[in-house]
């Protein structure tokens, strides 16, 4: 392709922000979304531009609908045509058994996970799908190792969004294959990123570490090799793919 350009959702820090860097690497020029982290965005898209691709920050909170068409708009005016696209924003929520969990915890969970991903790609695949006018193009979605086990007494509503994730990109992988569009999904084990600080897991990770087969935690930068290659070409016959990136976990 002449012109490779890649959107990343929550690419201010941790697996999004290793994501970007690595695409960047690998030749794709990126929109750098974030929510309200604009100055890590900026730093983020620094490093891109530091490896002679161009960048763009973007916000966007992918529970609103509107801010996400905003956004991709953004990404037409400051990138140009779409050929990528990484579902990475996510949320997990402080550990909760079932009967403790509210209907608030659960729209949020929803809209952010499930609806935020299902609406940036359809936003994608209005530019990207050959049947819209577009070059054909990837989406890797960012899934779970929790998805296949579940989290009970821990997050059950997070594991079950990451299960329709997958879901998704099955479904979706069939839905748009005659479009020129691959669909694929990465599932990380536990990796060492902030979204276990914020969400009250750090203590969890010391006890989970010895149940997982490689002994240790994943890096961001180890998610984002994987992401990278099903974006690229070399996975071109790849579309549907569940890829565990969990040490064996
Ligand atoms: P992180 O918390 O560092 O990054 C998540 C990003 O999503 C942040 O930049 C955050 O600002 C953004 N985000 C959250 N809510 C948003 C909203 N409403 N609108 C826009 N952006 C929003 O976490 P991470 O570990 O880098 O996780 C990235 C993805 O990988 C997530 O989807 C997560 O569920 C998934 N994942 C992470 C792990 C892990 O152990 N770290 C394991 C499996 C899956």
């Amino acid at each position: 392709m002449a012109e490779r350009n890649l959107l990343v959702t929550g690419a201010s820090r941790g697996i999004g922000a290793a994501v970007a860097v690595r695409a960047a690497e690998a030749g794709w020029d990126v929109a750098v979304h974030c929510r309200h982290e604009r100055d890590s965005a900026e730093r983020v898209a620094a490093a891109v531009r530091a490896l002679g691709r161009r960048a763009i920050v973007v916000q966007a909170d992918v529970a609103d609908e509107s801010q996400i068409v905003a956004m991709f708009a953004a990404v037409d005016a400051g990138l140009g045509r779409l050929h990528g696209l990484v579902n990475n924003a996510g949320v997990v929520d402080v550990a909760a058994r079932v009967e403790e969990m509210t209907a608030e915890r659960l729209s949020r969970m929803w809209a952010i996970n499930l609806s935020g991903s299902v609406l940036c790609a359809r936003e994608a695949i209005r530019r990207m799908g050959r049947s819209h006018g577009g070059p054909g193009g990837a989406i890797v979605n960012l899934s779970s190792a929790a998805a296949r086990v579940g989290s009970p007494g821990l997050y059950l509503d997070y594991s079950m969004s990451k299960a329709a994730i997958d879901h998704f990109t099955t479904g979706l992988a069939r839905e748009v294959a005659a479009d020129g569009l691959r669909v694929n999904a990465v599932r990380p084990g536990i990796i060492d990123t902030d979204i276990h600080a914020t969400s009250g897991h750090a203590g969890r990770l010391a006890a989970a570490t010895p149940l997982i087969p490689m002994a240790r935690l994943g890096t961001a930068d180890e998610v984002a090799h994987a992401v990278v290659w099903l974006l690229s070409d070399a996975a071109a016959y790849v579309t549907g793919a569940l890829l565990d990136v969990s040490g064996g976990r």
